[in-house]
């Protein structure tokens, strides 16, 4: 491991982390190695026979041999073609083992990474290491393992062969090998630099294509189909300008390596000819010679390219470390937490502070405490801490100063598990897997039955539309549930949740207005679901704010009112102002008729 250290492979970490990773398939490796040094030798042995082939049958004229060397060469190339098929088979599968374990193992930590992380993460980035650096890696391992034995077995049986056939021309031919693959050295470096920068490109016209389609209908709304397409051509443009340059310098190294080649070829030629003609060596030994040289073209070739795949696994090996160092929320391996007892759903805040960048404070002193059963409707202008309130009781992110208690018991003492199991999340965006609809609701309860399934989604008066659906329960709702109305996804959402059934519900109502009808049926359906939980709503409808059993106004991270919708109009704060705000003209109509009312009744 040192001395790959020291001849600059990387540093000592990343290489025994690159051990570490080939070590559960150490069977497979050493099967492959043994093929590789099987290849290796009778690579050397092809060389070889073709000495006693142009000795012993052109020039002996030897009728015994010509019966015999056929198979001879049958049996050589059908051994070394068993020992090629082993070694790179056996290799293949080391290499794809470890890569879907390495797969498997980021995915699984990606997924219990808080979601402070996923905050400073772009999707697409994710998305890459869990494909192209891990392809990268397995790209190493193949490269490397290959590089390292069978190339490096292969030279030195080849060398063995020149050397034993002659050893005056094996000494030329060392002289002039080295610079023949001077410009494999020379390239590989532009290689390098051109390879990163195309990649670079590819990555940044992935992201242009991601976002096209993602945003679709904006593109179209705002006629922007052509400008999509020049940014995706100038940056296709730009990518194919590194591209080509990488294959200019990719098909010069060859051609330009032979012709150095061709020195030596020609001194060879030179030399080992005198010999020949001098009587010194048998044209089989120089036959034999040539082809060795030959032979040793591509090993040399493929381990000249090594450090560079080496260099781009173990950049890539260090990226997909670098995720699976950070701790993840595995609530498994936190002993000391504790599994939360069936709860009563009372929700007490204590001097809680939060901010997400450790400086501006996004709720700063909060305190209150809900009783099971009541329903909060958290209302406020945007950005004055409303999301960020009910984030912190599901332990999206944990308060900087103060605590939370539910049912008078600290909720960091619990496993996330068991929290969240006991909290229904309904969102705003109303999320929908690409699956059926049996599976969207059913994702609220692990093993749900058939009758629970169709209970939730009575409840939310969601199976009467489902029902006629073309498949039913198993209609498959698209992407983000594409094929469904704005009020038909909400009600499955909310039938989810219905499943779920835990004791404290989160809800942030969806501000796009539906129709009437759908609007109806979508309210009726909260109220089934809200039903006995003890619930916090981000409110944004008059209905929902007065049937809440306490208001909570926030501002600036604060709640600087609480109390019933009529106690606030009247003591008329900021929630006041922002009801005009909403209501405007309607609701100081409203508001002069009740004066006026009054004003009549006692004058009565
Ligand atoms: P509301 O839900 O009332 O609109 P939020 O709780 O979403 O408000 O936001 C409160 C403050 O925290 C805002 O200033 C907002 O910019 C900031 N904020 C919200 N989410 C994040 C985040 N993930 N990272 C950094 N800042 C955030």
């Amino acid at each position: 491991m040192k001395v790959l250290s020291h001849i600059g492979f990387g540093d000592q970490i990343a290489i025994k982390r690159f051990i570490e990773i080939l070590r559960p398939y150490k069977k497979l490796i050493i099967l492959s190695v043994f093929c590789m040094a099987g290849f290796s030798a009778f690579t050397a042995l092809t060389a070889y026979i073709i000495r006693p082939v142009m000795d012993d049958v052109f020039f002996n004229k030897d009728l015994r041999r010509l019966f015999s060397i056929p198979f001879l060469i049958l049996l050589v190339f059908f051994i070394k073609g068993l020992f090629q098929w082993g070694s790179d088979y056996f290799l293949q599968a080391a290499g794809l083992s470890i890569v879907s374990d390495l797969r498997a193992k980021l995915f699984s930590h990606l997924t219990f990474m808080p979601v402070s992380f996923f905050d400073n993460q772009s999707g697409g980035e994710l998305l890459s290491r869990i494909t192209n650096d891990v392809q990268e890696i397995q790209e190493a391992v193949s490269r490397a393992v290959t590089g390292l034995v069978r190339d490096v077995f292969t030279i030195l049986g080849l060398t063995v062969v020149i050397f034993y056939q002659n050893w005056q021309l094996a000494l030329i031919a060392m002289g002039v090998l080295p610079i023949a693959f001077c410009p494999l050295f020379v390239f590989g470096k532009l290689l390098r630099k051109f390879a990163h920068k195309s990649q670079q490109a590819m990555a940044k016209l992935a992201s242009i294509i991601h976002e096209t389609f993602r945003g679709v209908r904006i593109v179209k709304a705002f006629c922007r189909e052509d400008h999509e397409i020049k940014k995706f051509s100038n940056q296709n443009r730009e990518f194919l300008h590194y591209a080509k340059k990488l294959a200019f310098i990719d098909a010069m190294a060859s051609p330009l390596m032979e012709c150095i080649g061709a020195i030596g070829v020609a001194a060879i030629v030179g030399y080992g000819g005198y010999q020949v003609i001098t009587g010194k060596a048998t044209p089989g030994t120089f036959f034999s010679f040539i082809g060795a040289i030959i032979l040793i073209y591509r090993p040399v070739k493929s381990l000249s390219r090594i450090n560079t795949y080496l260099q781009r696994g173990l950049a890539s090996l260090e990226r997909v470390y670098s995720i699976l160092g950070q701790e993840s929320q595995r609530a498994e391996i936190a002993p000391t937490y504790l599994e939360l007892p069936s709860i009563r759903g009372g929700v007490e805040f204590r001097n809680v502070s939060f901010s997400y960048d450790g400086t501006t404070r996004a709720l700063s002193n909060v305190s209150f405490s809900v009783e099971p059963g009541e329903v909060i409707a958290l209302v406020g202008p945007s950005g004055s801490g409303k999301t960020t309130l009910v984030n912190l009781i599901a332990r999206f992110y944990d308060p900087l100063e103060g605590v939370i208690l539910i049912d008078g018991q600290d909720i960091r003492r619990f496993t996330y598990h068991s929290l969240r199991r006991n909290v229904a999340i309904v969102t705003q965006q109303n999320f929908l897997f690409n699956d059926t609809v049996r599976n969207n609701i059913a994702y609220g309860k692990e093993g749900a039955q058939e009758y629970e399934i169709i209970e939730a989604a009575r409840l939310a008066y969601a199976y009467d539309f489902i029902m006629q659906l073309p498949d039913g329960l198993d209609t498959i709702v698209g992407e983000q549930g594409i094929k469904l109305s704005g009020g038909e996804q909400q009600r499955i959402c909310i039938a989810r949740a219905i499943l779920k059934n835990a004791p404290i519900l989160i809800m942030d109502e969806a501000t796009s207005s539906l129709d009437s009808e759908a609007e109806k049926e979508v309210q009726r359906a909260l109220e089934n679901l809200m039903a006995g939980r003890t619930t916090f709503i981000i409110a944004h409808r008059l209905s929902t704010v007065q049937r809440a059993s306490r208001i909570f106004v926030m501002s600036g991270g604060k709640i600087v009112e609480e109390g019933r919708h009529e106690e606030l109009i009247s003591s008329g704060g900021l929630y006041r102002r922002l009801y005009e705000l909403q209501y405007g003209k309607a609701f100081k109509l409203n508001r002069t008729a009740e004066a006026l009312e009054l004003h009549v009744a006692k004058g009565n």
